[in-house]
């Protein structure tokens, strides 16, 4: 037997795992106790380590499309399969004829993360897509556009805050989202134990709201209307206090005259929530001492995403609670962006719409075109047509807004391929697929994350099995082989070393590295006999703010030393930043960017729009599932069916619903048939679907998942609604037509259709 301590792979709390093996057999999957970070905490998804482990629908070897049938491959042959396929394509149409879809699980994998961009950038096309702009998107476009990089996120002091606001955010269930902080239900306790208050604003009585001081419905889509109105609240009753913040920021006057016209009055009718609320929310978040507004994926998926992740971080700033120990802070990672690196403060900033997508024209943002257009870049023909798709662990034919035209779109594709674990919805229509290695066998170190934290640290987790499929970041250099003309067979070897030695003179050639002036073979030679993920690893922590420099802080971290805490280390709690990590180009927080301003004429006119008393659409996140992708995992699938539709009693009576009844729901896109739950959780008028289901598709070989298939949510999302600014589609707020399904009991009063 052997223990082993390692990270937790599946979301963003990053929790520490003591995992017992017996060769190969996983035993146990416990808590670290002595984890920095998690003190032991897990949730339920943390056992799916070992079922995934054990999962015998996960594929071990290379699929092959031959006579139509998905079969078994060789790497050798699924490679020649890949070139023979994608070369010509590249070479007829260019390289915009390649498009990807990247998901969510790439965010905590260490060979993605830092071997895909470098895939990516050797395929040189413009239609990438992933699963950031049916999620996260908004806040990044806000903080870039305020702070200066898409990492750039205010994250809640938890541990320190004595009131805070969350909008659209359920951390008790999600376990934090742009907010990594294991345990939040402990975390937000503490904020009561310690006197101060919890207040959550969401469509639905979350678990977080249950565990709150203070819950208020709201109608989706209507955030950033009560945002700019507690603005407003702080601007009319001279209630704000930017403090030491005033210095640093731009557009402050700009905002107070801006928020001006959103009073509590004008808003409340829109929100659902008093005026009188809305003034006195202001007040205590105003009279708290430390405090903090946060908000997530509620936010974020509306038609004024940007805006209302924009106008979080104004309420912050205005309060001045922004880079405040118990307010909104920013994390100092050991390695990652060049902001976490603790060097002076300007830079280039960000720029988005450098360029457009071809049929709709909507501008990219970091790099990746919305999802929500990928259908229509597809089907479209002309130049930059996409004609082959590559997904690595996504499956937009489930997560992305009306996959039902999605999945025709792709019937018309000349190649797919899919790096992924499962034939999945989506990867059913590959050509080829190759299978990624289990999380036991891969590296860990949440680069991206750990960025996000509410606290300082660092944990890496060596792999705990060894080897039984190549290691993902040789299948990217292959594939960065095969789109350089390199073939099949690239030399991976000397791919890696072309990738390190761009990364050690990029590090060489930034003057405020630590390392600047240093020489490339001093640094190469140091690293080894490193290879792969850990080298570059290796890199980024040792010219990191706690690290060694490379022999400079005899003290500092390295990789070794990082091998050496299985626990992790704690590198302390969250410190003031500003300035030194703006990186916007004037040095300064720019309150009031040009592109978010303008777009306030969308909410004027929404303040303007009258209700139709129509039902609308939102989803919901759940503790056992992870998007789509753990659902053939017993263990998070047994018990009651967790996707239904969440009704109020009222609607329900209105409607002829009926608990455990079933409902049709139609949208301008499409139309599902789903089990009825019946809740007062929920506000009159909004129903729920979570996403991430629907796994009855024919071809799909995931034998748990199909018989607990749910319905896919987002066959009911348009995707011609997007927030412009960030491209992120609307799926919070779908206008949808609720009915009792044919054939299902109705109640009293009978069945009618809503308007
Ligand atoms: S909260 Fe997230 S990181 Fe922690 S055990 Fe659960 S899935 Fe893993």
């Amino acid at each position: 037997m052997a223990t082993h301590y390692r990270t937790c792979p599946f979301c963003e709390a990053t929790c520490g795992l003591e995992i017992e093996t017996d060769e190969r057999e996983v035993v146990s999957v416990r808590g670290d106790e002595a984890d920095v970070f998690s003190r032991g905490f897990i949730c339920p998804k943390a056992y799916g380590i070992k079922q995934l482990h054990e999962d015998p629908d996960r594929l071990t070897a290379p699929l092959v499309r031959r006579d139509g049938e998905l079969v078994e491959a060789t790497w050798g042959e699924a490679f020649e399969e890949i070139d023979r396929r994608l070369s010509p394509i590249l070479a007829e149409h260019g390289r915009n004829a390649v498009g990807v879809y990247l998901g969510n699980p790439n965010a905590h994998s260490l060979p993605f993360v830092l071997y895909g961009p470098a895939w990516l950038r050797m395929l040189g096309s413009q239609n990438i897509f992933s699963a950031s702009t049916v999620d996260q998107m908004p806040k990044q476009v806000s903080v870039g556009a305020m702070f200066g990089t898409m990492l750039s996120v205010p994250i809640p002091d938890v541990d320190r805050c004595e009131h805070l606001l969350l909008l659209g955010a359920n951390p008790l269930v999600s376990n934090g989202s742009l907010l990594t902080a294991p345990d939040m239900r402990g975390r937000l306790r503490g904020i009561r134990e310690r006197g101060g208050k919890v207040v959550v604003v969401d469509p639905r009585r979350t678990r977080t709201a249950e565990e709150a001081d203070e819950h208020h419905f709201i109608r989706p889509g209507a955030d950033a209307l009560l945002l700019a109105a507690i603005a407003c609240t702080l601007v009319e009753e001279g209630l704000e206090a930017p403090g030491k913040l005033a210095a640093h920021t731009n557009g402050l006057a700009e905002v107070r005259a801006l928020v001006r016209e959103f009073t509590p009055e004008a808003v409340a009718g829109a929100c659902g929530i008093d005026a009188a609320e809305i003034r006195r929310m202001a007040r205590e978040l105003a009279a708290a001492e430390r405090a903090a507004v946060y908000a997530r994926i509620g936010t974020c998926t509306q038609e004024f995403g940007t805006l209302a992740s924009w106008l979080v971080d104004v309420l912050n700033v205005l309060t001045g609670n922004l880079d405040r120990e118990g307010g909104a802070m920013f994390t100092l990672a050991a390695a990652g962006q060049r902001n976490s690196s603790g060097a002076t403060g300007s830079g280039k900033g960000v720029r988005f719409g450098r360029w457009a997508s071809r049929v709709r024209g909507l501008p990219e943002a970091f790099g990746e075109l919305p999802v929500a257009v990928l259908a229509e870049e597809i089907e479209t023909p002309g130049e930059g047509q996409i004609r082959a798709l590559v997904t690595v662990a996504g499956n937009p034919l489930i997560s992305t807004p009306n996959s039902g035209r999605l999945a025709r779109a792709v019937e018309g594709l000349d190649f797919m391929l899919a790096v992924d674990i499962y034939v999945n919805e989506t990867t059913r229509h590959a050509d080829v697929i190759l299978p990624a290695p289990e999380p036991l066998e891969k590296p860990h170190y949440d680069l991206a994350l750990y960025q996000l934290a509410a606290r300082n640290v660092a944990n890496y987790s060596p792999p705990v099995l060894d080897p039984t499929l190549p290691p993902e970041w040789h299948t990217f250099l292959r594939l960065a082989g095969v789109v350089t003309g390199q073939g099949p067979n690239a030399d991976v070897e000397a791919l890696d070393s072309m990738v390190i030695q761009t990364l050690v003179q990029r590090e060489l050639g930034n003057p405020d590295s630590r390392v600047a002036g240093r020489e490339p073979a001093e640094l190469l030679e140091a690293l080894e006999p490193r290879r792969g993920p850990e080298r570059i690893l290796d890199l980024m922590i040792r010219v990191g703010p706690y690290g060694d420099g490379f022999g400079a802080d005899p003290d500092g971290l390295t990789l070794d030393v990082l091998e050496q805490h299985p626990h992790g280390i704690d590198l302390g709690p969250l410190e003031p930043r500003l300035p030194d990590m703006l990186r916007t180009p004037s040095g300064k927080i720019e309150l009031a960017p040009e592109a978010i301003v303008a777009d306030l004429e969308r909410l004027r006119a929404a303040l303007r729009r009258a209700h139709n008393g129509g039902m609308v659409l939102i989803g919901r996140r759940q503790l056992r599932s992870n998007n789509s992708w753990m659902h053939n995992l017993p263990a998070l699938v047994k018990g009651k069916d967790p996707c239904t539709l969440h009704v109020h009693p009222d609607d329900a009576a209105r409607l002829g619903l009926t608990d455990r009844g079933r409902a049709l729901v139609r949208s301008a896109a499409g139309e599902v048939e789903a089990p009825v739950e019946v809740t007062d959780g929920i506000m009159p008028g909004v129903v729920s679907i979570p996403h991430g289901w629907g796994h009855d598709e024919e071809g799909v070989r995931m034998g748990v998942a199909s018989t607990h298939a749910g319905v896919n949510s987002n066959l009911l999302a348009d995707e011609s609604q997007v927030d412009p600014l960030s491209g992120n589609a609307v799926l919070n707020g779908i206008p949808v037509e609720v009915a009792a399904a044919p054939g299902a009991e109705p109640a009293e009063p009978a069945a009618a259709a809503a308007g």
